[in-house]
């Protein structure tokens, strides 16, 4: 008799309706040598079946990046997408002068993203305008990538002003899924040791720039970095309660110098989780 087993279904929830995708596996038992007590719907039937299965998190009503060409990268840490948080209805914090979090981090992104191109990096943006992709969509860019690093960019709303911080996701028991499946929802947890060890490379090369800075990273909730599959820090500069943007917009060139040298020491570590080596 043939029967049909449900198995570890991956649950995405985005923006739109509840997805349930469910792998189904048929399986033809033979009443007399398997009994069917030994084989439950929900059960992991067949591991081997499950190896060809990506570990990377797979958001079925995204846009798919097709650049770069897979064929084309080399191995290791190659791009760093970069994340101007905020934008389009979404101003982020705002300071005097109606000054916007939105807007500014538009312009240190373009700092940060010049640094690293003279490091020989690729540099790809979450948003170019005034947009607002989805938390989803722009884990998506990342999550599409081979060799990626991730940094969404803030500028905060309190802090002591001319300092800089960098953030990780908190260590998390949910780790993957069974079969080498990951959830959507927990696709930072493989990262986190590694998103850790980025942004203390980080968090090191600010502290030298910007006194008063901590030396080492911290580690906080943000929604940002909990659906990304990838090395993934926040990177936030104090703050919009400035009084002249001049003072921020001076600390913009120095701020992508530091996360340009920190992406470069960081290189060498990155190993991402199932791989044995990927330095060329
Ligand atoms: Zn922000």
């Amino acid at each position: 008799m043939a029967r049909t087993f449900a198995i570890l279904p991956v649950v995405h929830i985005s923006n739109g309706p509840l997805l349930r995708v469910t792998l189904r596996i048929t399986v033809s038992i033979l009443a007399i040598a398997l009994p069917p007590i030994l084989i439950s719907s929900g059960q992991m039937l067949a591991p081997s079946a499950l190896r060809e299965i990506p570990i990377v998190p797979q958001q079925p009503d995204a846009p798919i990046s097709t650049y770069p060409p897979p064929a084309q990268q080399r191995a290791g840490l190659n791009i760093v997408v970069l994340d101007p948080a905020h934008g389009g209805t979404d101003p982020g914090a705002r300071g005097a002068q109606g000054i916007r979090e939105s807007d500014l981090v538009l312009d240190l992104t373009l700092q940060v993203r010049r640094a690293l191109e003279a490091q020989g990096f690729q540099v790809l943006q979450t948003r170019s305008g005034n947009e607002n992709p989805s938390f989803d969509d722009r884990s998506t860019l990342a999550n599409a990538q081979r060799g990626a690093v991730f940094i969404t960019l803030h500028i905060s709303s309190t802090g002591l002003p001319g300092t800089a911080r960098v953030y990780t996701m908190p260590d998390s028991t949910a780790l993957m899924a069974t079969g080498g499946i990951l959830s959507w929802e927990h696709a930072q947890a493989p990262y986190v040791s590694l998103s850790r060890k980025f942004a203390d490379a980080v968090q090191g090369q600010l502290a030298q720039r910007f006194k008063g800075s901590p030396n080492n990273s911290q580690t906080a909730t943000i929604r940002q970095l909990r659906t990304t599959a990838a090395p993934a820090i926040a990177v936030e500069i104090c703050s919009v309660s400035v009084q002249d943007r001049a003072d921020l917009d001076r600390m913009m060139p120095s701020v992508g110098d530091a996360i340009a040298r920190g992406v470069a020491a960081f290189r060498p570590s990155y190993v991402l989780p199932g791989e044995t080596s990927l330095r060329p």
